[in-house]
């Protein structure tokens, strides 16, 4: 891409059916059921990923796992093998409906598994309305709601001994109960096509909300929640950052003789039933890494839209980050890793060539401009306020 060129708005999710071409081949993500492999099915993508693509394997901001570099020639052999694993949908119309993000802390037969099943069903099944590429749903239903940051369009959530399902960027929404919530989340989403939230096919919840409000109906508050996800014990298991929210296949391999997994938004794994972790390629274990500060996206060569490569360039950074604080290196002004704005930002606007924002999003006015990642390594304090 050249440095005056904007970067592509797709407006859709690559799916398992339907691949994104990359700059290192093909991205096909994996919609795992309930967001859980088993050991077996593990240790089947790894295998499938080292056949048939470049051994790299990423989680995605809505616990999708992608397998990377996956040659032209070689997806529909994937695609058989992921079918016999379990992990392919019917066609691509109901893998892209099934976009289902639920808590990953949740216990067998409770109402973030027992909804999220039958939501994921009810998805599939449904063939008369089709929904924005990227519109999704977060069940999310254990005592304090941990998806409230993550994308979502229509939201199950627990307020004291109740269920409220809420549209996206409202503050309140209507009780449900574990048998209405699926029935009344569909009617939602029909409600926000009725309503004229997706002109074109595209168009986001909070979107729509920003311009009308949220249904007359909807009047029962809901209370916001933070939740910040680190390595180490949590209920169900442990958890186990990803280094750019990225593995070797061999690292998923080696965890799948631990525990059935679960795919987390946050670039973390869940090892179900594991104490501790071995060190793994990939895999940040302390919950004070500075890794931790740090997200870059694909950047060059793996995104064809990248400037420049980020990953080197924030991990180098990362030990420089002042502490309490976020740098999101971007490859271009799309700003992929992180959408929202961050406390520090680099877009790259050339070959080795950055632009520093504050308390922005990578497509904001930038504070500094023309900074190579050597000047930027060489002077790490260009990051701190005042500087
Ligand atoms: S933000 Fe990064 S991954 Fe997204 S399009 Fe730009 S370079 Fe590619």
């Amino acid at each position: 891409m050249s440095a005056a060129a904007e970067p592509k708005v797709y407006g859709w999710c690559p799916g398992a059916l339907r691949p994104m071409m990359s700059g290192d081949g093909l991205v096909v993500r994996v919609r795992a059921p309930l967001g859980r492999l088993t050991q077996d099915q593990a240790r089947g993508v790894a295998q499938l990923s080292q056949t048939h693509g470049n051994g790299l394997l990423d989680i995605s901001a809505r616990a999708n796992l992608q397998m990377r570099g996956i040659r032209e020639d070689r997806h529909q052999e994937l695609i058989t093998g992921l079918r016999d694993l379990g992990l392919i949908d019917l066609d691509a119309q109901a893998e892209a409906r099934r976009n289902v993000l639920l808590a990953p802390f949740w216990r067998t037969g409770d109402d973030t598994q027992a909804i999220a099943r039958d939501l994921s069903a009810a998805l599939t099944a449904v063939t008369d309305f089709t929904l924005p590429g990227k519109f999704g749903f977060a069940v999310d239903c254990g005592a304090e709601p941990v998806l409230q940051d993550t994308a979502a369009d229509i939201r199950i959530e627990r307020a004291g001994n109740t269920l409220i399902l809420r549209a996206d960027g409202a503050e309140t929404g209507t009780p449900v109960t574990r048998e209405s919530a699926v029935p009344e989340a569909l009617a939602l989403a029909r409600w926000f096509l009725d309503q004229g939230g997706a002109p074109e096919g595209r168009g986001r919840m909070h979107r729509l909300i920003a311009r009308r409000g949220p249904p007359e109906a909807h009047t029962a508050a809901m209370a916001k929640v933070g939740f910040c996800a680190k390595p180490g014990a949590v209920p169900a298991g442990r958890l186990a950052a990803l280094e750019f929210g990225q593995m070797p296949a061999a690292t998923l391999a080696a965890l799948a003789d631990l525990g059935p997994l679960r795919l987390t938004p946050w670039r973390a794994l869940l090892v179900e039933g594991a104490g501790q972790l071995p060190p793994l390629p990939g895999l940040i274990l302390g919950a004070t890494d500075p890794r931790l500060q740090v997200v870059a996206c694909t950047g060059a060569p793996g995104c064809l839209q990248a400037l420049s490569p980020t990953r080197d360039l924030a991990r180098a950074l990362a030990p420089h980050v002042p502490a309490g604080t976020k740098l999101h290196v971007s490859g271009c002004t799309k700003g992929c890793a992180c959408p929202g704005p961050a406390p520090l930002t680099l877009t790259a606007t050339g070959p080795d060539n950055f632009s520093l924002i504050r308390h922005g999003t990578a497509a904001d006015q930038p504070l500094k401009t023309r900074l190579s990642a050597a000047a930027l390594r060489a002077a790490p304090e260009l990051l701190k306020e005042g500087s």
